[in-house]
């Protein structure tokens, strides 16, 4: 059951969904075969014939999404001859919802997500200073999806504005609810604003200059262990060698200095025969690592930003706030080739939609010209996160060839001299002409 709520930015209250939301008339068309994922005990159980919705999204979406499905089917269908598939239908979001419901997120929509639990999203407009606030927020808070996942990983042949980009391999846990992203502030001047600096006045004796805006920023021991628990198995299933908590809790000690301090405590108490802490490691093991450990580190903010410059090839997985998440994935997606190359999934205990993290790009929409690499590796994510790993490794292989060969989109060729770029659609038929041996 998903909790009713508002949509931000809008009067219209969702009604309280179940399974099958209660609505009668259905404007999609479910798929008929298939099944959908189910948890038991908060473990996943994968069918062979799996249904996954997906949104195009605006702009640009659909460019990369014709091209990100192709490629899907086709790895699936090399790495099981038809054992497994997947089984893919539209539901709607943004400006294409808008034209067939007259909103730009449908209740259906919402019903359709949680049904079916996984989803695969292209990006969708944020109109700036006017109308509803950014859609992508609005379904990572209604279905509180707590963790986005940003792997960060080097292909050969991108160019790269670092020397050794080959050292970065990070799989990036950033907290998604929480922090100063939280959306509790005041404007400068306004009633709300005074109250609250007269309030810390008053009881605590705290001044603050009266034409300040204010914001807070909560960090919860929940919003924390959850993050954390959910980096450190990930780390486990994938046999990372280590995870690193990145905060500034020598500046804000109960909110980044609490994130860290959980982080720790969490992983004591709940993974004590699979982590060690370096600390451990240094004084204890004399700075080896005891077999099938794995280490938990942690490190300040900022000198996080210069280590995954100058030691990327220390880092694994990395857990850490929101607003210092939001910067370091886009610093280290610098590193390997920017946005276009970059995947990402926002993931709750049973939810998880797969999407682009660059946005919609509308000067190039429709032009059959941009990068799909970014919504192709979201959707890599998505297989591995079925366990799907051969035909997750089958795009992988397709993706690095095509970039080895130069069959590139413009946004690399231009940076890589004297290239002729190829079409979206070109360039996913590279990707699966190259998935072969
Ligand atoms: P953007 O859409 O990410 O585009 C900015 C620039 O990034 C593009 O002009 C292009 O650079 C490059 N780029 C983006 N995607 C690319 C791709 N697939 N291949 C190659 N190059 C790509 O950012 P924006 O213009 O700031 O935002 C446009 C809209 O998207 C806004 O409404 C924003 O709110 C929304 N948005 C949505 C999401 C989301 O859905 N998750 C995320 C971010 C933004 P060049 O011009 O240099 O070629």
């Amino acid at each position: 059951m998903i909790k009713p709520c508002t949509l931000a930015g809008t009067d219209a209250p969702l009604r309280v969904l179940g399974s099958s939301g209660g609505i009668s008339d259905m404007k999609v068309k479910e798929p008929q075969k298939g099944e959908i994922v189910n948890f038991k005990k908060g473990e996943m159980n994968v069918p062979d014939k799996v249904i996954i919705p997906y949104i195009e999204g605006d702009g640009i979406g659909t460019d990369i999404m014709k091209a990100t499905l192709p490629v899907v089917n086709t790895a699936v269908q090399k790495a099981f001859r038809g054992k497994k598939e997947i089984i893919f239908f539209e539901i709607y979001a943004g400006e294409k919802a808008l034209a067939k419901y007259g909103n730009v997120m449908p209740e259906e929509t919402l019903v359709l997500i949680n049904k079916y639990k996984l989803s695969l999203k292209g990006p969708l407009t944020t109109p700036v200073g006017e109308g509803y606030r950014s859609l992508n927020v609005f379904l990572r808070q209604y279905f509180n999806l707590y963790a986005c996942v940003r792997p960060v990983k080097y292909y050969p042949g991108v160019p790269s504005p670092v020397k050794t980009p080959e050292k970065m391999d990070v799989v990036i846990f950033r907290e998604n609810t929480e922090d100063v992203y939280a959306g509790i502030e005041w404007e400068e001047g306004s009633k709300e604003a005074r109250k609250m600096i007269d309030f810390l006045e008053n009881n605590f004796k705290i001044k603050v200059r009266r034409d300040s805006g204010l914001g807070l920023k909560p960090i919860s021991e929940t919003g924390t262990k959850r993050l954390v628990r959910a980096a450190i198995k990930y780390a486990i299933k994938n046999n990372r060698k280590n995870v690193t908590l990145v905060h500034k809790g020598n500046i804000m000690k109960f909110t980044e200095g609490a994130f860290r301090n959980w982080g720790y405590e969490l992983a004591k108490d709940e993974f004590p025969k699979s982590v060690i802490t370096e600390e451990a490691v240094l004084k204890k093991h004399n700075h080896h690592i005891p077999k099938g450990k794995i280490v938990i580190k942690d490190r300040i903010a900022d000198s996080m930003f210069q280590q995954v410059l100058t030691r990327a090839d220390e880092y694994d997985v990395i857990a850490l706030p929101n607003l210092n998440g939001d910067y370091l994935s886009d610093a280290c997606a610098a590193q390997v080739g920017g946005l276009g190359m970059a995947p990402g999934a926002n993931i709750g205990d049973e939810i998880a939609i797969f999407e682009a993290t660059h946005g919609t790009a509308p000067k190039y929409a429709g032009q059959n010209k941009v990068n799909p690499s970014s919504l192709i590796l979201s959707a890599k994510l998505m297989l591995d996160y079925l366990g799907w790993d051969q035909a997750s490794q089958l795009v992988e292989k397709g993706i690095a060839r095509a970039i080895q060969q130069k069959r590139v989109t413009y946004d690399l060729a231009r940076l890589m001299g004297a290239v002729t770029p190829v079409k979206t659609s070109e360039f996913a038929e590279i990707i699966c002409d190259n998935m072969g041996q």
